[in-house]
This record gives structure tokens, sequence and C-alpha cells, in this order.
């Protein structure tokens, strides 16, 4: 008896073969993240604890004999884009086949020669909303490249290559944590990420389990990495490093704060203290769920809220109003998520309460004049693999 292919696959499939003549030669998915703690410490050499989630990018592939490349998105109005493998450089892609093409830039600068292919994108990770639509489809399309051309990479060459992508190709100065949750993750589990070496700890985390659901709230506000806000908190962590005479805030901890508070201006004590005190509620969360489960973590969500908030300054009146409000109508714990300036809050939640927080979180922004938001939950999910 031959499986039956889930909907989604055959409809990308078989999008793929009437847009492209005849059949891909593989279907490829990658998720995108939410990263439950551990926020702006994945370039401070420290600790991130995010996990991939049911929503994902899949891409429809087919190696052809020739250099062309011929990319079409089901989403947006970009329609097919055709390019060479050979002219690639940074800054020569636009829309969203800066992503794909960034990850064929950095596979040639790994050496590999990527012939071309046609790639069908089809994704229900919503964009821009820091869940990590871009590094969803950087990861499901290297998955891809890397299985058609047999260049045997590992997950840890994958994770450094889609990193040089964004980084060199797209421009966006983003860490490791995104690929690697997308890559790694686990159905059921949380990616505890050193991001010092790149080692990973699957962690039990699975919130139905516990009568619990993640919520997570889209307040629709824009972010953008590439802005000045995430470029100076950089630049803070860097100079309380170099100050305090270590390699990387990592390397700093609760019992230096004292001292570092003498050797500091006011501002770049506070962004280090968010770095410090945020990678201690990585490893106390870490702990919490290995022996008690996820309902023991709710306060180290809103104390990492409060440090965003309060001492790191990446928050907004929409992230402050999610969070808020969905504590006060039943969530056990709540924090923005992601690099902030907007974006998403995510609110672990009783089942049975999920209506309530949504409908209170959407007065609330009604009331303060704000976009509706899109409140949605998110299961702990599998990381990318070959669909077919
Ligand atoms: P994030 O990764 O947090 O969602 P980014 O700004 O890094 O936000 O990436 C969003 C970009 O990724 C979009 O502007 C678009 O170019 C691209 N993108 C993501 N998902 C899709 C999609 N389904 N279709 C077309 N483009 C997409
Ligand atoms: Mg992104």
């Amino acid at each position: 008896m031959t499986a039956t292919p889930a909907p989604a696959l055959s409809a990308v499939s078989g999008q793929f073969e009437s847009i492209f003549g005849s059949a891909p030669d593989g279907v490829w998915q990658a998720p995108g993240r939410v990263n439950l703690i551990g926020e702006h410490t994945d370039y401070n050499e420290g600790f991130v604890l995010p996990f991939a989630i049911d929503k994902a990018a899949k891409v429809a592939v087919r190696l052809r004999g020739d250099s062309c490349v011929r990319l079409l998105s089901t989403f947006g109005k970009q329609g097919l884009v055709e390019t060479e493998t050979t002219t690639l450089a940074p800054g020569s892609a636009k829309g969203w086949t800066k992503y794909p093409l960034g990850v064929v830039w950095a596979l040639g600068q790994l050496g590999l020669d990527v012939p071309g292919f046609d790639l069908l994108m089809d994704s229900d990770v919503p964009l821009g909303a820091g869940l990590s639509s871009s590094h969803a489809i950087e990861c499901a399309v290297i998955m891809a490249l890397n299985d058609l051309t047999g260049a045997g990479l590992g997950l840890e060459d994958m994770v450094l290559a889609t990193q040089r992508a964004e980084n060199d190709f797209v421009g966006a100065p983003t860490g490791i944590m995104d690929q690697s949750a997308s890559l790694r993750g686990s159905k059921g589990h949380a990616v505890f990420l050193d991001c010092r070496n790149q080692s990973v700890q699957l962690i039990p985390f699975d919130p139905r389990e516990a009568g619990l659901v993640l919520l997570v709230i889209d307040t629709k506000v824009s972010h953008s990495h590439a802005d000045g806000g995430y470029a100076s908190r950089r630049e803070s962590c860097e100079v309380g490093a170099q100050v305090l005479g270590v390699t990387a805030l990592r390397d700093v901890g609760i019992g230096d704060l004292e001292e570092a508070s003498g050797l500091l201006d006011s501002a770049t004590f506070r962004r280090v203290r968010h770095i410090v005190t945020e990678n201690d509620r990585v490893l106390q969360t870490v702990e919490r769920l290995t022996t008690d489960g996820p309902a023991h973590i709710g306060l180290l969500l809103d104390a990492s809220h409060a440090s965003m908030r309060d001492d790191f300054e990446i928050s907004c009146p929409e992230l402050d109003l999610a969070v808020e409000t969905s504590r006060a109508h039943g969530a056990i714990g709540a924090r923005m998520t992601g690099g902030g300036f907007g974006g998403s809050a995510i609110a672990l939640t009783p089942v049975g309460h999920e209506q309530e927080v949504r409908d209170a979180v959407v007065r609330a922004f009604a009331a303060a004049g704000f976009t509706t938001p899109d409140v949605f939950p998110v299961t702990p999910a599998a990381g990318a693999a070959r669909l077919a």
C-alpha cells in the first residue's frame, strides 16, 4: 500500500509540476521558531532556548543541467524570478529571493559549485512577526541543495552557511539561533543551544502535557534587524565586554554585576545586566523544564520580559500591552520574543483560557488604537526534513 501524501505536500509538488513542466526532485520543509527564553544572548556567546514550531516553509526543487535558477513563491507579487548561479553577489537579489540565493552564494563561498535549479516556495510562517520566516526559507533550501548535490554538509556546516547568507548576502546581522532551532528542532522539545560552541541539548518542552498552550501574539509592529536599535545593542555589549576585560558577556556572572556597575556608564551597565541575568534565566528554565515541567517557568518568562523592557530597552508599547493583558487574563507567564522593537510576544496559557486571553488582548489593542494583533497557538515541532 502506498501512503497518501499530505494535502499540503501534494499541493506544492503538484503546483511545481504545473509551473515548471515536470515533477520536482523532492520537497523539503523547515520550520519557523519561537524563542522560549534567551534574548540577545546569542551574539554574546551565551545560551538560548528556542523551539521549532508547527509552521514551516516548504520548497519543491529540481536541479537543472545549466546554471539558470528559477524561483517562484506562492506568496506575494514578485512573480517568477530568473537568474544565474554564476552572477550572484551581495545586494544583487530582491524580496524573498535574497534568502534562497543567499544560500547558493554562501555555498559558493565554501567552494561548492551549485548547479542551476527550479524552486517553488510555500510557507505558512508569518513573515516579519519575529518567527524567523527568513531562516525557514534558508534552512529548507540548504537542506534541499545539500541533499541534491551530495555536498555532504553536516548540521553545523548548514548553520554557519545560512548565517553567512543572512549576514553577508542579505545584510541582516543575525546569530546562529534561528537556523539552529529550525534545523535541530524536535517534536515536544526545546533546543538548548550554547552559542559559544554550538553544542545542543534537546530539553523536554510539551506545554499540552502540562495542561498549557503557548500562544503567540503577533503585534503587527514591523521589526527590522538591520535598523539602528539592534546594532546599537550589539555595540553596547561589545563595549561592556571590553571594559570588563572578557571575551564575551557570557563570561560575566551574576556575582560580578556589583563590581561592573562601578566600571560602566549606567546605560551600558543595564545592557550588560540584561545579558548576564538572561543567561542565568535560560539555565534556570532548562533546569525547571527538566525537573518540574512547563508549569514552573512562568515567572522566568515574566522576569525576562521586564529585563528586556527596562534594562535592554527593546520592547514597545504593543509588546508590553500584549504581555500585561495576557498575564491579567490567565497566562502563567509572558514575554516578548525575538529581536524586539515589534514582532511577537508569547503567553504560556492554561488550556481553556486561550479564548479569554485572545479576546482580552484584541480588546486592549483596540482600546489603545493599535492594529488588531494575530493570536494563535504554536507547538514544539520537528526540525527541517525532506518530505518527499
Ligand atoms: P522574520 O524572519 O522575522 O519573519 P525577516 O524580515 O527576517 O523577518 O524576513 C521576512 C522576509 O522573508 C519577508 O520580507 C520576505 O522577503 C521573506 N518571506 C518570508 N516568508 C515568505 C513567504 N511565504 N513568501 C515570500 N516571502 C517570504
Ligand atoms: Mg528573519
